[in-house]
């Protein structure tokens, strides 16, 4: 574990609630003590002792907490760039699937890929997901369907966090389609494959989290509410993917399983939003998704705001909706399209994106205690990390007090 001081910076701790700016301070010094922060602050002001530790001057860059990206799907194989080319070209959605393209074609790859072989096709997608910053990154099955490619799903999710300097956790979201075999039996499909894969990934030690995709095209309240409940027995939280395009009232029923985030919520309406906020449920939105499939109706981000329901902001990354690699890109979007503000789309990529994981007490802000997960970006001011469309601005990569860059 690494210890060090990084000094000659400006800091933006992020430290506060829903709300808060920046917290930023000019002319600061951060201290790590084997891979936590053992204290942030103006320079002047460093405790004596500190000024021993091995020194890093920054040339008076900018750090930020490393950030979380707190919904994925970038574990799977093949990609569905020839769909993006047949729909530009004008087909519909049939001619797409006689084709073999959505979700299902995703599966079958999934399906026919050995762990290595996903573990191999996913590493470039991490890579370049912490290239831009990240040192969090929230990974979900999905697109195996049954319980053993399920399963080897999260095994390469998890072989993906050991491979590299990144915290990954891993989301069992079974019930994110229904496969072939169970056309038209969701509830079969719930009980035979979502709920004793759920059992089992939990034995193996491979979920941290689960995940239901709540929409007429997927899954109703009713068919998710077993799985839910048996997560809860578990003392897995949940969390789910609800009124991305239309209001099933899937954020009230994630809230009544005291649901961490209700993620995408393009439809949510102001009985979602209670529910959310009596639950304390952070709302996760997926600007790459809204743009890739030209929505039109925003997320209520400023109702969020006003009842004081904490935002998060997340790339989606997945190889039909949202093939956005880039949480940099992702802040972008949120504050053109959805009128984040610059500090709601830092937070939103920080503090909120660790709470939507359950990962407060850990990462996401720059507060002694914490694990030393944190970025140096040599910029002008914090704006910038919002501003850029497709620049990295230069920057070192601290994971857990180690230089990871
Ligand atoms: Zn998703």
């Amino acid at each position: 574990m690494s210890s060090g001081l990084w000094r000659n910076a400006n800091l933006a701790t992020l430290a506060g609630g829903p709300g808060a700016d920046l917290g930023v301070i000019e002319g600061g010094a951060l201290a790590v003590s084997e891979g936590r922060i053992a204290w942030a602050g103006p320079e002047a002001e460093l405790p004596a002792g500190f000024n021993l530790l091995p020194a890093t001057d920054c040339r008076g860059g900018w750090i930020l907490p490393a950030f979380v990206d707190c919904h994925t799907h970038l574990v799977f194989a093949g990609d569905r760039a020839r769909e993006f080319e047949m729909r530009l070209a004008g087909a519909g959605y049939e001619e797409i699937a006689r084709a073999g393209g959505g979700i299902l074609s995703s599966v079958a790859a999934v399906r026919a890929a050995s762990e290595d072989e996903l573990v191999a096709a996913s590493l470039p997608r991490l890579d370049a997901l912490l290239a831009g910053g990240v040192g969090t990154v929230e990974i979900k099955s999905g697109y195996g369907l049954t319980i053993e490619a399920e399963l080897k799903m999260l095994r390469a999710a998890r072989r993906l966090g050991a491979l590299r300097p990144a915290r990954v956790v891993t989301t069992w979201l079974a019930a994110h389609a229904t496969p072939p075999e169970y056309r038209g039996r969701n509830a079969a499909y719930i009980g035979e494959v979502a709920i004793p894969g759920l059992e089992a990934a939990h034995r193996e030690g491979l979920v941290d989290a689960v995940d239901g995709f709540c929409e007429t095209i997927a899954f109703s309240p009713n068919e998710l509410a077993p799985l839910f409940a048996r997560a809860r027995a578990l003392g897995l939280p949940v969390k789910l993917h609800a009124e991305q395009l239309s209001n099933s009232g899937g954020a009230a029923f994630a809230a009544g399983f005291g649901a961490l985030s209700c993620d995408h919520l393009e439809h949510l309406d102001a009985a979602g939003i209670a529910a959310m906020r009596g639950a304390g449920a952070t709302a996760v939105l997926l600007p790459g998704a809204y743009y890739t499939l030209r929505e039109t109706q925003a997320p209520p981000a400023a109702a969020l705001r006003a009842a004081g329901v904490p935002i998060a902001v997340a790339t989606d990354l997945n190889p039909g909706t949202s093939p956005l690699a880039s949480l940099l890109l992702a802040m972008n979007l949120a504050a053109t399209l959805f009128r984040l503000t610059v500090p709601e789309c830092l937070a939103g990529v920080t503090r909120e994106a660790a709470r939507a994981l359950g990962l407060s007490a850990d990462t996401g802000t720059i507060e002694a205690g914490k694990s030393a997960d944190f970025t140096v970006w040599q910029i002008s001011s914090p704006a910038e990390l919002v501003y850029w469309i497709g620049l990295v601005p230069a920057h070192t990569r601290i994971f857990r007090g180690t230089p990871a860059c």
